[in-house]
């Protein structure tokens, strides 16, 4: 039991969703010395949801799972692929699923999002008390990703907050892209590997919205931009409100074209869409591609640039601040600093 309780206090000092995962894993683990243990998460947008692994400890140890940032959603199985884990998510009840392999399934609800299960298959069946065990570090994973919610989401919009962003930024910098791949992967995703554009979202003109309309319906334009910005990107794409009517986008993307494409769909949706009241919104977008060794700053204060450069253009359109570059319209500063500095 005093192991149980270390693990259970050191669940509580976790801040971040990945760690939680890996500590849940950990937890149930050492409390029903099961053969395996996972953290399976659905994902995806309503019709195209699929399985993330997110953490699993086997023979081999504790493994979180880097394949939120890396993996082709096509390699993952479908909800329907997996009908005991999905059935288990759906009824929200404990099971010992199948019997004979002492496999047993916990649903793990979401809040407010998609849920997932935790799978254990272990020698005996789990017996009262450790079923009971595992429900505990189960709600106790729940309050500590619902305070993690309430700490790094924005209250009007639900998108994550300019709070958590540096912490996100530096992970997806620091990626080193194909080391991060399982052995015999890696040739295979070459083409497709994790790379990241940080972009920021900046409404045209939106002080007319608050000064004709009210601020009332100047928040509700928010949120529906917000609304839109959820089913336009991907899950693996992080979407933050930044404050006022700026919003950023971390985007998982293989090439400049593509990104520009992306951001451009999603500008166009957004002048397409009737707002009520307002009628006609738009949007001038500024991208950036997030370097090795980046910071947030600096990335920033690219695609900003590009967005200055934007509204200085006629608004309601996509900039990429290396294409401003390559094309002599913009000054890589940090380029020149390089220069100066070395
Ligand atoms: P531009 O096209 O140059 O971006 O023009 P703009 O009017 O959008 O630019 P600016 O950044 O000067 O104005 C942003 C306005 O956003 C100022 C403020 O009235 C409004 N605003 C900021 N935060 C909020 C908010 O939380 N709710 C509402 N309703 N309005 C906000
Ligand atoms: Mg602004
Ligand atoms: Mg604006």
């Amino acid at each position: 039991m005093p192991a149980l309780i270390e693990q259970l206090a050191a669940l509580t000092g976790l801040r971040d969703r990945d760690a939680l995962d890996a500590g849940l894993v950990a937890a149930v683990a050492d409390l029903t010395h099961a053969r395996r243990v996972a953290v399976h998460r659905v994902v995806g947008d309503d019709g195209a949801q699929r399985w993330l692994t997110r953490a699993q400890r086997g023979e081999a140890g504790t493994t979180p799972s880097l394949a939120s940032l890396w993996s082709d959603s096509q390699d993952q199985p479908t909800l329907d692929e997996q009908p005991a884990w999905r059935d288990c998510l759906r009824l929200g009840q404990m099971r010992p699923w199948h019997a004979a392999d002492r496999l047993s399934l916990f649903p793990l609800p979401g809040q407010g999002r998609q849920g997932g299960v935790v799978e254990v298959v272990s020698d005996r069946a789990l017996t009262p008390n450790q079923i009971r065990g595992v429900q505990a570090i189960l709600a106790l994973v729940r309050n500590q990703l619902g305070l993690l919610d309430y700490s790094e989401r924005d209250t009007l919009t639900g998108l994550l907050n300019r709070k958590s962003f540096d912490d996100s930024f530096y992970k997806v910098a620091a990626l080193p892209a194909l080391e991060l791949l399982p052995e015999g992967q890696a040739e295979r995703r070459q083409s497709t590997v994790a790379r990241y554009w940080l972009a920021v979202l900046d409404i045209d003109h939106f002080k007319q919205v608050n000064d004709g309309f009210g601020h009332i319906i100047g928040d509700e334009v928010l949120l529906m931009v917000s609304q839109l910005m959820c089913s336009s990107f991907r899950y693996y794409d992080q979407l933050y409100r930044f404050g006022g009517e700026e919003f950023v986008v971390l985007l998982r993307c293989a090439a400049e074209d593509e990104a520009q494409l992306a951001f451009d769909r999603f500008r166009q949706r957004v002048s397409s869409h009737a707002f009520p009241q307002v009628r006609h919104l738009t949007l001038s977008i500024g991208f950036t591609d997030v370097r090795p060794g980046d910071t947030p700053v600096a990335a920033v204060e690219r695609a900003d640039k590009a967005v200055y450069f934007a509204k200085n253009h006629g608004r309601n359109q996509v900039r990429c601040a290396e294409a401003l570059v390559r094309q002599g319209l913009l000054i890589d500063d940090d380029k020149a600093s390089d220069v100066e500095f070395f």
